[in-house]
């Protein structure tokens, strides 16, 4: 096992594989900009390094800062959290390289599965049922028009280099794909440095489904169930849910297989999601991610496991602590992702805390960085805390989140929370019933943007 791990990250998730590591008995460097030297990851590592000025490309995403901040702790692995490097190909290559274990996929995973066409080709062959669209990249508008009319609109644009709701345009009908089109690749190529495209049908009631998957690297893998992600607001999750309310013990004990033989198949390694829509009864594959996802608390609360531990196990060549026999779900967890941010318009609002109380109580976790007195930093993601609750059921879990957000205190700033206490008033949040355009129509309806 490691002595000492490297958290190439901040906020939540470096607090949060700090716990982890402490927990193992396994020392911890934090990184840091100059923006985030009081930052609470900071106080709470063993040792921490500076690695350049606020804004990200100089340090949270320096790759030369990062390695020298480990060689000079002498940290034998980094944990990359989500976001920033945790996709990054190159990065992983280069950590190798230097004789230091990424704890996350192999750097050939990530490269297939950040590539959503590569992706999507990859899972068809191991047998994991994908959206209808076009067979790889689309050249050309002309082919697009006529990919249109093949499959009947709407149809959705993608850029196979994207991500985080970014390089998707929809066509509604024919007369929309040129701009559609257009767009997507614009997007691609100035966002991603990529301006291929593909195409896809476009479903218009699916909910949001993800496997958790996770592999030993040798062959062996298994599935964490589901979680329903279909609350998003551009294309953006903020309250996920584990077990899905729509998801039969069948349909994911049968998903679940198909996503795990396939994992173990090409050897995977470590914490994998894969994601579908999932409309009447039947999962179309959209796409791969090869890390931690923010929203894994709410597998780890209906398991009962600690996802990151395992994440480190198994980058240290020890074997799981779990096979599939052993995961067996309890109760019902629910996470909702309280962001910095004004409503209506969800406009950024960073600034000091001048008062913080967190929610506890049986079943509540918060995950967060955040603590009286700090000042959140302009430069980076919004999301400041991550609430997460865990009851016997659906409703003790959806009961138990409002009375949790009624304890929690931010003052100082603008969150998301007047939203949460919003949507628990509706009827279709309890009865589970929303698809991923439910949330943007309630927000059109209820909060003039
Ligand atoms: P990203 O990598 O940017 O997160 P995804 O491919 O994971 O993009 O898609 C994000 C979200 O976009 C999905 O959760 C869903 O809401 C919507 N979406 C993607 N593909 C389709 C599709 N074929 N039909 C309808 N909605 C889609």
């Amino acid at each position: 096992m490691f002595d000492k791990i490297l958290i190439a990250n901040r906020g939540e998730i470096a607090l949060r594989v700090i716990r982890a590591a402490r927990e193992m008995g396994i020392k911890t460097v934090a990184v840091h900009s100059t923006a985030d030297s009081d930052a609470m990851h900071v106080r709470m590592a063993d040792e921490s390094v500076c690695i350049g000025p606020p804004p990200s490309p100089q340090s949270y995403l320096s790759v030369p800062a990062i390695i020298s901040a480990c060689e000079i702790t002498g940290a034998q692995a980094i944990h990359p959290g989500y976001g920033f490097l945790s996709e990054n190909a190159e990065f992983v290559q280069i950590v190798e390289d230097h004789g230091i274990t990424f704890i996350g996929p192999t750097a050939e995973h990530i490269r297939v599965m950040g590539d959503k066409i590569t992706a999507k080709d990859t899972m068809k062959a191991l047998g994991v049922p994908c959206v209808p669209g076009s067979d790889g990249g689309v050249p050309d508008l002309e082919t697009a028009k006529k990919i249109g009319e093949e499959f009947g609109y709407p149809v959705i644009i993608k850029a196979t280099a994207g991500g985080g709701g970014r390089g998707m345009k929809v066509a509604m009908s024919a007369d929309e794909m040129e701009s559609a089109f257009m767009t997507a690749r614009a997007e691609g190529k100035a966002a991603f440095g990529n301006d291929e495209v593909y195409i896809e049908k476009y479903l218009t009631t699916p909910r949001h489904i993800e496997i958790q998957v996770f592999g030993d690297g040798k062959g062996k893998a298994v599935h964490l169930g589901e979680r329903d992600c279909s609350l998003q607001r551009r294309h953006q999750k903020v309250f996920e849910e584990a077990p899905g309310p729509s998801i039969s013990p069948e349909e994911r004990a049968k998903i679940g297989k198909v996503c795990a033989d396939a994992v173990a198949k090409i050897n995977y390694i470590g914490a994998g999601t894969i994601e579908f829509l999932y409309e009447n009864g039947e999962f179309y594959f959209i796409e791969m991610n090869t890390r931690l996802q923010v929203e894994h608390p709410v597998t780890e609360g209906i398991f009962g496991v600690d996802l990151v531990r395992e994440q480190i196990l198994v980058a240290a060549s020890e074997p799981m602590s779990f096979g599939q026999d052993d995961l067996v779900i309890n109760g019902h967890a629910i996470e909702v992702r309280i962001n910095a941010e004004k409503l209506p318009n969800f406009s950024p609002c960073p600034g000091r805390i001048s008062a913080f109380h967190a929610p506890g109580g049986l079943g509540v976790r918060m995950d967060s960085a955040l603590y009286d007195g700090y000042s959140i930093p302009p430069y980076y993601d919004s999301l400041i805390a991550k609430l997460i609750v865990h009851g016997r059921d659906r409703a003790e879990a959806l009961a138990r989140l409002d009375r949790a957000l009624g304890e929690l205190i931010v003052d100082g700033i603008d969150t998301t929370v007047p939203l949460f206490h919003a949507l628990l008033q509706e009827p279709e949040i309890h009865n589970g019933e929303y698809n991923i355009h439910w949330l943007e129509h309630w927000l059109a309806a209820n909060m003039a943007q």
